[in-house]
């Protein structure tokens, strides 16, 4: 080798090394990712390259006229093959930060390396790069020889542009070890071409570069590992996409059940309403009766409608839990006030047992409590046929939040264990055919459970089949007033409240009200339940004609509804002051609302409404907001 006027060790090694890292992944894999098969073509150009630059500086060293045509043919080939392994990394980078092959660039490259090469090749006949001298055989550089470095090292550059550019795309091995590459390279450049113009360097450093990467990026382990951070990925992708797809279509069911227990339950409104003038109207006993069970079953069908509605809203999440000072009294005496009646019917005692240091004022959503705890009594009357029924409320904890356990207990037929788990979930009764006769969803303690969820507490239930069950929640609540509630008034309601019929003990044939909702039904039901009042009872069916007939006459009571098409109760409301027709000084304005929920009174208050009154609206109310609230020297007291 002594008469090498080169050292091509460097290259010798690097080529080894390039023809075992092709022997492995040959071995290795059978079928080639993108990224692998980029890095395969850089690893054959490069190797190729080093071959023809051996070559060459093999015939060079030997020398001669002979010589020369080898000469230019290996330089030749050398050049266009090391700028094809340029132009291999620069793809080998855009695969590996996309991780699929990249079009864009790809015609870009391919022209620039077509001309490249072409250029390469016309100058062996016409010698701009580089010649050799035909009798040495020597090695010359011409005009434009600089130009053979400048453009792969442009395309370096690029390379190193690019890996800066994506740098985000890469992870931090990835990053690590393509910077490096073009380290090297630069570095291997610099080396051979400045300090050891004899010594064939720059490739060796090339195959370091190489081997980083392959023991960095492409090896079988990291690529599988990467193979299936992508499958994973993919599937997470498709999981997701399911998801929304579910949400979306429990979204649309939800706003079904929504839209259409609102559309309900407006003709419900109105059966109920002139069922109710029925029940004041005829004196006739059998239609009066026939009447009263309307309205039972009226009222079923709307606790039916209302569980449909809570449970809709629950789940698509506007459930609202909305806190009020309350009167724990209040509240206790309404629930056991509504079962009462049923307790009454079945022959079942309907008990309390209310602990006397129970805070008087508590901090909460007492429309949630009530539904809750109403649910409960409601179940354990509809599942027991004989004993009693016992509502506890006692005081577990103490303090500014006070730990108060609600417990409702029957001697009904009881759970079996193997069914408890299954009772609250929506929509599933137990022992579904023994139960047929009793009505229900199934939805009544699935929404217990989400409002009491709500409200971060837990319903239990501890039954024993064929003894009763005892369902519990204990509940944390702001105390407002701790003074305590006292001896409560255990009456269990047993006296069997008759078809309860209420009319009106005044009458005021001066008075002028105005009613305004959208729904003729409603008006007309307004308009008898007040029949016997003797008032003069005027109806709008719009915000904007309600406030034309307000502009010209005058009013002692507005009701108004709530939900209208075009100008809701509030915006009429509001434009009536805006407009001074309207002064709720003098005024009262009345909302009317089909909506109960917690907090809608204060809501309707603080809008500017005097009072509101909820629908179906119940005769008792009305006639109690009318005594309120109409002048005094236009009632006269008929009885
Ligand atoms: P439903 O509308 O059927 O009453 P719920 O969700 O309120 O629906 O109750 C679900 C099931 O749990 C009922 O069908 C009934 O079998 C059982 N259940 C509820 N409360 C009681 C109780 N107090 N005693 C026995 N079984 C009960």
């Amino acid at each position: 080798m002594d008469f090498m006027k080169y050292n091509i060790d460097f290259e010798i090694f690097g080529s080894i090394i390039m023809i075992v890292i092709i022997l492995f992944f040959k071995m290795k894999f059978d079928r080639q990712t993108e990224s692998e098969k980029a890095f395969m073509k850089l690893v054959y150009f490069v190797l190729i390259a080093q071959i023809m630059d051996m070559a060459s500086a093999v015939t060079i060293s030997i020398g001669g006229p002979k010589m020369a045509l080898f000469n230019l043919i290996f330089t030749t080939t050398y050049f266009i093959v090391e700028f094809y392994s340029g132009i291999s990394f620069i793809r080998y980078v855009l695969v590996a930060a996309y991780r699929r092959p990249v079009r864009k660039y790809k015609i870009l490259l391919d022209v620039l390396a077509g001309l490249f090469a072409l250029s390469v090749l016309a100058n062996m006949f016409f010698g701009y790069y580089f010649t050799f001298d035909p009798v040495t055989g020597d090695y010359i550089h011409e005009k434009f020889y600089y130009l053979l470095y400048l453009i792969p090292g442009l395309f370096t550059i690029n390379s190193m542009i690019l890996v800066i550019y994506h740098r985000r795309k890469f992870d931090i091995k990835q990053w690590i070890s393509v910077a490096s590459f073009v380290v090297f390279v630069s570095a291997g450049l610099i080396l051979q071409g400045l300090v050891f113009p004899h010594v064939y360097l720059a490739f060796g450093l090339v195959t370091i570069a190489i081997l980083m990467i392959v023991f960095s990026l492409e090896t079988p382990d990291y690529r599988k590992l990467i193979k299936t951070m992508e499958e994973l990925e993919l599937a997470k992708k498709d999981a997701e996409e399911a998801r929304h797809e579910a949400e979306r279509a429990n979204r649309v069911k939800s706003d079904f059940l929504a839209n259409m227990s609102h559309e309900i339950r407006t003709p419900i409104n109105s059966i109920m309403g002139f069922d109710e003038i029925i029940l004041r109207e005829s004196t006739d006993r059998d239609i009066t009766q026939y009447a009263s069970y309307i309205r039972r079953s009226g009222q079923t069908l709307l606790t039916l409608i209302n569980d449909i509605l809570d449970f809709s809203k629950i789940e698509s999440g506007k459930m609202e839990i909305i806190p009020v000072d309350y009167d724990i009294k209040d509240l206790l005496t309404d629930m056991l006030l509504v079962v009462s009646p049923r307790a009454a019917e079945k022959g079942l005692a309907l008990k309390s047992e209310i602990d006397e240091d129970l805070p008087r004022i508590l901090h909460g959503d007492d429309v949630r409590i009530r539904q809750v705890v109403t649910n409960l009594l409601t179940n354990a009357v509809k599942y027991t046929d004989r004993g009693e029924v016992m509502l506890s409320v006692s005081v577990v904890e103490a303090g500014d939040i006070a730990k108060i356990k609600f417990s409702v207990k029957d001697t009904g037929i009881g759970i079996h264990d193997d069914d408890l788990e299954d009772m609250f979930k929506a929509f599933s009764r137990v022992e579904e055919k023994k139960h047929r006769n009793i009505e229900g969803t199934g939805l009544g303690l699935a929404i217990c459970v989400l409002t009491l969820e709500l409200m971060n507490s837990k319903l239990i239930v501890e039954s024993e089949y064929g003894k009763g069950s005892d369902f519990y929640f204990v509940l944390e609540q702001e105390v407002v007033d701790a003074s305590p509630v006292g001896k409560f008034n255990t009456d269990d309601g047993s006296d069997t409240r008759k078809v309860e019929i209420t009319r009106e003990d005044f009458t005021a044939p001066f008075a002028r009200i105005l009613v305004v909702d959208d729904v003729a039904m409603n008006l007309t039901v307004f308009k008898h339940l007040l029949k016997n009042s003797k008032m003069n009872i005027d109806t709008a069916s719009s915000g904007a004609q309600s406030l034309e007939m307000m502009r010209s006459n005058d009013y002692d009571i507005v009701f108004m509804d709530h939900l209208m098409p075009e100008m809701d109760g509030i915006e009429t409301l509001k434009k009536g002051v805006e407009e001074g027709i309207i002064d709720t000084g003098s005024l009262p304005v009345i909302a009317l609302t089909a909506n109960a929920i917690s907090g809608s009174k204060e809501m309707f208050l603080s809008e500017g409404f005097t009072d509101y009154l909820s629908k179906p609206i119940e005769v008792k109310q009305l006639i109690s907001l009318l005594q309120k609230y109409l002048p005094s020297d236009k009632i006269q007291k008929s009885r």
